[in-house]
């Protein structure tokens, strides 16, 4: 960050090349051996017989993002979306957006919004010829129930009435079987009566369960009698208060799939144990003619964990409820609505989803790849622009002499985007236009009396340029009673000015930022940082509020030159020297009260 007119030099990294992946690899079969091919599509989610109505399924594959309507979602969830709706598109298919809104407790149609905005503003889409509508899952508590009482009548399930402690005592563990609930040998007339009366309201909440009847020996304990309904007398955002009994995920999941015609269900690499019992589900509902065949399957990711951030929506609440952010749009928050705020973009969290990839195996990305990937997209299409964040006078005080007048003032250009940011045949951007006049404002450390070795800019007796203006000479400074450096003193050389003849005649040692006194705009800048100190806050169960970085937000008041204070909000630029920032979304009012937030630095330089 030391030296003067950095220029962003991260741009080695090549175009975009789809890799495989063993996800790709999978479709690609499934898509040559026609494995899905006979699937009908009845234009809606629902059964067998609804789908065998239907055409045959115009959509190559079907995949689904399925977000619990319960917070905001993050990073993690980002690159979730990136592979289930970039595969779809890939590959000839749809990916349902899908509120898996079975649990009644936690949901709320604020989170249900900012959804729809996150996947909308990443750029895809859901909707399909004909049908433009997010599914959610309690539109399928009707067949859910239908489903478990069909569970019942072929002896699949049975409703169990033993005390919590009894249930999870009998499951037993990875080194004992289970054993038997006294219910479990229940008649499928008892078994129907009894998961009615559940229904009917006629059981207090947690007296009974209904559960899948598969094998209590199982070595996976997944597989020994999984609880499928359970009584929980709430409202449902969605539904109200018709149902007291609600589905487990579990059981609800690979339902939601199968009435959706989903060929390949993607989830994280902790849903690992629970496929064989996906399988078995959808084997039982085939079987007995609800569900269509071919069945859906279930395939296993590793989720993205990244350094120096959190990814838990209860830690990130819990960040939001304490009051350690502003919110969850917060720009330190890994929240997309934060990333979106701090000035991320879309294709910057494409790029970073397509870089990481997919794998089996759980690793960590660091974090450094994520600001790598926003510098890659902005270093050709943000604006340049010069903004002093610590500022101090610089006094020209030949100017008079030089030009006539010390009220002279003279108009400076520089491109708005570097000449090899600008394609071939494509039309630059207008020129950026600023004022230079007696006085400007340049970094306080800019000017050192007594320069350290090796320093190049401001000293009495040094040349530099202003950046995109004349060269200078330096000549000492003022000081107050304290000391400090209240402004610094040089002498114009006329007719060095950039882009005249004469600007190359005396040779500058450095070119130094600046911004005029006269037309520099006052603007508050947030220097955000890294939320955490640490690389892995949260790991093995540390208080993770004991690594919030403290300096993870400094606010100060820069001056900006006139073409950064008329930006709209949210438009992004490379502040020559200091890397990318963004006009807050919010906060911003262009041309009376510029606001930008630092997205990151031109380099990585955390750490170093
Ligand atoms: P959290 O643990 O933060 O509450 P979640 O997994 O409960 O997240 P859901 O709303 O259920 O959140 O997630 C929707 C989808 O996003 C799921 O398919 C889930 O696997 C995926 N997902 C969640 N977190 C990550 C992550 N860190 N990396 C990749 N995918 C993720
Ligand atoms: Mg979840």
């Amino acid at each position: 960050m030391n030296s003067p007119a950095n220029k962003a030099t991260d741009s080695n990294t090549a175009a975009d090349t789809k890799v495989s992946n063993f996800l790709r690899q999978i479709i690609e079969k499934d898509l040559e051996q026609g494995t899905y091919a006979s699937r009908r599509w009845a234009g809606s989610p629902g059964d067998a017989a609804h789908h065998a109505a239907g055409e045959p399924d115009p959509a190559k594959i079907r995949t689904r993002f399925p977000p619990e309507p319960n917070g905001y979602l993050h990073v993690g969830h980002a690159k979730s979306i990136c592979i289930n709706f970039g595969l779809a598109k890939e590959y000839g298919g749809v990916c349902h957006l899908r509120f898996d809104d079975t649990n009644p407790e936690k949901e709320d149609t604020e989170y249900v919004n900012s959804i729809i905005d996150a996947v909308k503003w990443l750029g895809f889409d859901w909707s399909q010829p004909g049908n433009d509508k997010a599914y959610q899952a309690s539109d399928y508590f009707d067949f859910m129930y239908c489903a478990a009482e069909a569970l019942i009548q072929a002896g699949h399930a049975y409703v169990d009435e033993q005390s919590a402690e009894d249930m999870r005592a009998n499951r037993g563990d990875f080194g004992k079987p289970g054993v038997d609930s006294p219910f479990r040998s229940r008649t499928v007339a008892e078994n129907l009566t009894r998961f009615r009366e559940m229904r009917d309201g006629k059981l207090d909440d947690g007296a009974a369960v209904l559960r899948a009847k598969i094998d209590m020996a199982s070595p996976n304990i997944n597989m020994r009698d999984p609880a499928i309904y359970r009584i929980r007398r709430a409202t449902h955002h969605h539904t109200g208060d018709k149902w007291c009994i609600y589905p487990m995920y579990t059981f609800a999941h690979p339902i939601e799939d199968a009435l959706e015609q989903i060929t390949h269900s993607i989830c994280t690499l902790e849903f690992e144990d629970q496929r064989p019992f996906y399988d078995w589900l959808m084997d039982r509902l085939c079987e007995c003619g609800l569900l269509a065949a071919p069945s859906p399957k279930q395939y296993e990711f590793a989720r993205l964990n990244l350094t120096y951030v959190i990814t838990s929506k209860r830690k990130l609440a819990q960040l939001v409820n304490e009051g350690k952010v502003s919110g969850w749009d917060d720009p330190r928050m890994p929240t997309i609505v934060g990333l979106r705020r701090r000035g991320y973009t879309p294709t910057s969290l494409r790029l970073f989803a397509d870089r990481i990839g997919v794998t089996k195996s759980d690793s960590w990305i660091d974090y450094s790849t994520l600001e790598g990937c926003l510098r890659e997209d902005l270093e050709n299409k943000a604006h340049r622009g010069m903004a002093v964040l610590d500022p101090v006078k610089l006094v020209l005080t030949n100017w008079a002499e030089a030009f006539g007048s010390d009220a002279h003032t003279e108009a400076c250009t520089q491109p708005a985007l570097p000449h090899s940011a600008v394609a071939e045949g494509q039309t630059p951007p207008a020129d950026r236009t600023f004022q230079i006049g007696k006085e400007v404002w340049i970094e306080r450390e800019d000017f050192e009396e007594v320069p350290p070795k090796g320093y190049k800019r401001l000293f009495p007796g040094n040349v530099v340029r202003l950046k995109g203006g004349y060269v200078i000479e330096c000549t000492g400074c003022a000081r107050d009673a304290a000391g400090h450096v209240t402004e610094v003193h040089a002498k114009v050389i006329p007719g060095t000015k950039s882009g005249t003849p004469g600007a190359d005649s005396v040779k500058a040692k450095a070119a130094i930022t600046w911004v005029s006194v006269m037309d520099g705009v006052p603007a508050e800048v947030r220097l955000y940082d890294r939320l955490f100190a640490e690389a892995h806050p949260d790991a093995g169960g540390k208080d993770f509020l004991q690594s919030l970085n403290p300096d993870s937000l400094k606010v100060v008041t820069a001056y900006v030159e006139p073409s950064l204070a008329g930006a709209q909000p949210d438009q992004k630029f490379q502040f020559e020297r200091f890397g990318y920032f963004v006009a807050d979304r919010l906060d911003h009012v262009a041309g009376a009260k510029p606001v930008f937030n630092r997205v990151t630095g031109l380099k990585d330089s955390w750490g170093k």
